[in-house]
């Protein structure tokens, strides 16, 4: 089987990557797993998406068919620190409709996957997984666990962040465990949430709730490793005591929807995204805090530079050169760097006991409250604006 571009991994970024380059000349392979599924209930998995991802949704048809009840706009954001200060940013202040929007992960995964099954230049390979890859001059030639081979003039690695591409590939990662792990679950409460996201710098990890279609919330606590086990093992009514009381009971009394589940934190460092014939997206080519929300923001915009790219490229280019790829790999690294730097930063600086940090950190939060300029380039950044 020979391809244009084989991707392995049809994850969110992976999917979008497919879907951006359906209206191309390009032949396309996607090599899956497993389909995506929709849990009974609501998804624990949820993501903020910026305006700038919703854009790009949009323009590749998987934003209108979303189930609009399912999507919550972000009206504001309230960022708490850890002796009482306090940052606000509002949709109205900046000047748009809404700071953002939250999303079950499966619903975006699953409209994804549907329209990547209707592209005509698609060939879906679901469930499959790749044994062997050999980087030739002219292809990348990978050969699938079930024996079939496919040859493509560029691979594509958007298999995760434990990439099997990317270390067949010989691509190096640095991983830098934070010892925390992101605990997850939805709740119904009491009080509406009015659109806000909340967030919380406590000694004990970031807490944000984030605001779900009704009165409901779904919950990111970054926590200590102990504190998330202690967590998980909670029964159901402590659980939604403790997280309640962790948010000031702001929202009144809560009451658990999906259990809680937990995922490991760790920022990884990819030097390389790029090589002869192989490219990485999303989080096979970086690992973020989640404390800001960037995960898949960072792997949409990466999806989208790539298959402008490609997109872009003349018929006599070829689409596996390094020197193109090198041009993706350029335009994704400052942000990456700047969100990982960012995250990596604000998290030390609310979990290290250093004399004079908590007062400084609190007094920072304060002063940039009280400074509309620079509240408005940070929210403006955070939307994609700029
Ligand atoms: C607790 C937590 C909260 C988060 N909150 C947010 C948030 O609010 N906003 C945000 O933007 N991000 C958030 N993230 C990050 C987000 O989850 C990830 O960035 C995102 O899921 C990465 O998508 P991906 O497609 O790159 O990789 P993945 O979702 O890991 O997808 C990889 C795909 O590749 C497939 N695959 C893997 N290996 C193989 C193989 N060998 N063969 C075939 N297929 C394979 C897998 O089945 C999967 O479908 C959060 C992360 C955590 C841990």
């Amino acid at each position: 089987m020979q391809f244009d571009v084989a991707i392995v991994g049809g994850g969110l970024a992976g999917l979008s990557l497919a879907c951006a380059l359906r209206d191309t000349r390009l032949r396309i392979a996607l090599i899956e797993n497993h389909a995506p599924t929709r849990p009974a209930g609501w998804d624990a998995r949820v993501y903020a998406i910026s305006p700038a991802n919703a854009d790009f949704l949009r323009k590749i048809g998987a934003w209108k068919h979303l189930d609009a009840g399912r999507i919550a706009p972000i009206h504001a954001m309230q960022v708490h620190g850890d002796a009482g200060a306090r940052l606000d940013f509002s949709a109205y202040e900046t000047g748009v409709d809404e700071l953002g929007w939250i999303l079950e992960s499966s619903l975006m995964a699953c409209e994804l996957w549907e329209n990547v099954k209707r592209q005509g230049n698609l060939t879906l390979l679901c469930p499959a997984a790749p044994q062997a890859l050999d980087l030739r001059a002219d292809a990348a030639v990978l050969t699938l666990a079930d024996g079939r081979t496919l040859s493509a003039r560029l691979l594509v690695g958007a298999d995760g962040r434990d990439s099997w591409v990317r270390g067949a590939a010989g691509l190096s990662a640095h991983n830098t465990p934070y010892g925390e792990m992101g605990v997850v679950a939805n709740f119904a409460c009491a009080r509406p949430h009015r659109g806000i996201a909340r967030q919380w710098f406590r000694r004990d990890g970031v807490l944000a709730w984030l605001p779900l279609s009704g009165d409901r919330i779904s919950i990111v606590w970054s926590a200590p490793d102990a504190l998330a086990a202690e967590l998980l093992a909670l029964p159901a009514d402590e659980l939604c005591r403790r997280v309640a009381a962790a948010g000031g009971d702001e929202l009144g009394a809560l009451e658990l929807l999906t259990p809680a589940a937990a995922f490991p934190l760790r920022l990884m460092r990819v030097p390389r995204t790029v090589a002869p014939r192989l490219a990485l997206v999303g989080d096979a080519a970086h690992g973020i805090h989640p404390l800001s929300g960037h995960g898949i923001n960072l792997g949409y915009q990466d999806a989208k530079a790539l298959a402008e790219l490609l997109a872009a490229a003349p018929a006599w280019q070829d689409i596996g050169d390094e020197r193109l790829l090198r041009r993706y790999q350029r335009a994704r690294r400052e942000e990456t760097v700047l969100m990982q730097t960012a995250t990596h930063t604000l998290r030390r600086m609310f979990r290290e006991d250093l004399p004079g940090l908590g007062p400084l950190r609190n007094f920072g939060m304060n002063l940039t409250n009280r400074l509309p300029v620079v509240k408005n380039l940070l929210v403006r950044y955070a939307l994609g604006a700029i």
